[in-house]
């Protein structure tokens, strides 16, 4: 495309478009590339240059674009029908999906229901798991419908409608709706690396375990479930917990009947390097959140699983009014369902997940290097999810001033040299789609510790040269 026409269309945007988690007022004054087309880890924009997608178009890219297999199965799809609705009629890949699905998913979880994004796939857990007790046999008195309440943990993103914004903790992204949102109850998260009441691990960890019991403990007869990002939280900063974690909030959760929601989202799909992160401490959760990465990242589709036992307690006469009176107008979309089912396919015959072992290690090795320089603070990962803490004093963890813009600007100097990356805050997230080769890695992170050295030392606020 020409020089010309990027710019006529770089004004229509500017013109006409809302983008999301953006200051608009920040966007019209930048120059903003516009992606054209795809090829297996890269992006190209308008003028031709190629990109790294580091952050797999936002977490959802799995086998890289324009994956062969799962342009033909869309298209096969087309075909035969685009679309036609689950309210009251079945479809035939949703039905061969689902299947799969079970197959792949942690032990229990045998039902699936699907919608169109990670928001929504939370909103059926939230929802599911609070009518399941007010229709829950066997147990009078939570039956009763006093289990009404959620426990949630600090830090965590759930997506952005009211339901999973009131289990979010993210102080900028929901602290505005506040008046609008439902009760949670919220446990630490141990989030070691800042942690509010001992800096040392194993006595935090501790401590965070402790304070979720105490809470359990005392009010589980109105907690209705438990919500989780396991082993990582995403959107909070790429967040690793410390093993055992998750394990032990599966037992508590057990120990007084409260059910477990794991929010997938973000690390299902072998971002991890297992295929859900749920089984790095083979827990089974009563419900399972999918979406991001369910497709291979192209197109919207999410599946919320759950098990036997709660679906059972939504059956009856159609008088009881016991029916789960909830549905997306694309629930089930034969599309999505088609490129996921590819997706899945994929997985086997590729064998993914086996292939990113050598991947992570390299990964782990190259981020070991980063954290020598001055302004990481703190470096995480686990699988091909990182994140780097940049902060002005490496012994204080004092944070940049926010209007510094330093993830951002770190960032926008990556683009110069071929990589997009997005950061969370002062964060940069790395989440190259699986499929990103190890030459790809080396590039990748050659290039982001170049721009965090080249930025931090030309930021004269940011303390360099001291
Ligand atoms: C992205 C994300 C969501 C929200 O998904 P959307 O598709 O953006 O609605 C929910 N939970 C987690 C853990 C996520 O990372």
């Amino acid at each position: 495309m020409t020089k010309r026409k990027t710019s006529i269309l770089a004004n229509l945007d500017k013109k006409f478009l809302w983008h999301p988690f953006t200051q608009m007022k920040e966007w019209g004054m930048q120059d903003n590339l516009i992606i054209e087309r795809g090829k297996g880890n890269y992006l190209i924009d308008t003028n031709g240059r190629k990109y790294l997608d580091g952050v797999s178009s936002l977490w959802v890219n799995i086998h890289g674009h324009r994956k062969k297999e799962i342009d033909s199965a869309i298209k096969k799809q087309i075909d035969k029908i685009s679309h036609s609705t689950l309210l009251g009629l079945g479809n035939i890949p949703s039905i061969k999906l689902a299947e799969k699905l079970v197959k792949i998913a942690p032990k229990g979880l045998t039902k699936v229901f699907y919608s169109d994004n990670g928001s929504t796939a939370v909103e059926i857990a939230l929802k599911m798991a609070f009518q399941y007790w007010k229709q829950a046999i066997g147990n009078r008195q939570e039956a009763m419908g006093k289990k009404t309440k959620f426990v949630a943990f600090t830090n965590a993103y759930h997506g952005d409608t009211f339901g999973s914004m009131s289990v979010g903790e993210i102080d900028v992204f929901v602290k505005k709706y506040k008046p609008l949102l439902f009760p949670t109850f919220k446990a630490f998260y141990p989030y070691c690396y800042r942690c509010p009441i001992n800096k040392t691990y194993p006595d935090c960890k501790i401590s965070c375990i402790k304070r979720f019991e105490e809470i359990l403990k005392s009010h589980h007869n109105e907690i209705a479930a438990c919500i989780i990002e396991p082993i990582i939280q995403g959107a909070g900063g790429i967040i690793v917990s410390p093993p055992g974690f998750l394990k032990k909030v599966r037992q508590l959760c057990t120990k007084y009947k409260i059910l477990l929601i794991a929010d997938e989202v973000a690390t299902g799909f072998g971002r991890t390097g297992k295929m859900f992160a749920c089984e790095h401490e083979n827990v089974s959760p009563d419900f399972l959140c999918l979406a991001k990465g369910i497709t291979g990242g192209y197109l919207p589709l999410a599946a919320t699983l759950t098990t036997q036992k709660i679906y059972n307690a939504f059956l009856g006469e159609y008088k009881d009014l016991k029916t789960f009176f909830h549905g997306h107008t694309y629930t089930g979309n034969p599309l999505g369902c088609a490129a996921a089912i590819a997706n899945l396919e994929i997985f086997e015959k590729e064998k993914t997940i086996q292939r990113l072992e050598p991947k992570i290690k390299l990964l782990t090795q190259l981020l070991k290097r980063l954290k020598n320089l001055p302004y990481a603070g703190d470096v995480r990962q686990k699988g091909l999810m990182a994140g780097i803490e940049l902060v002005k004093d490496k012994k204080t963890k004092k944070a940049f001033p926010m209007e510094l813009r330093i993830g951002s600007k770190i960032c926008m100097e990556a683009r110069k040299h071929g990589l997009i990356i997005r950061p969370l805050g002062d964060t940069i997230v790395i989440m190259p789609p699986l499929s990103i080769t190890t030459d790809e890695i080396r590039k990748m992170m050659d290039i982001i510790y170049r721009c965090v050295e080249f930025v931090g030392g030309n930021c004269p606020s940011a303390g360099a040269g001291l």
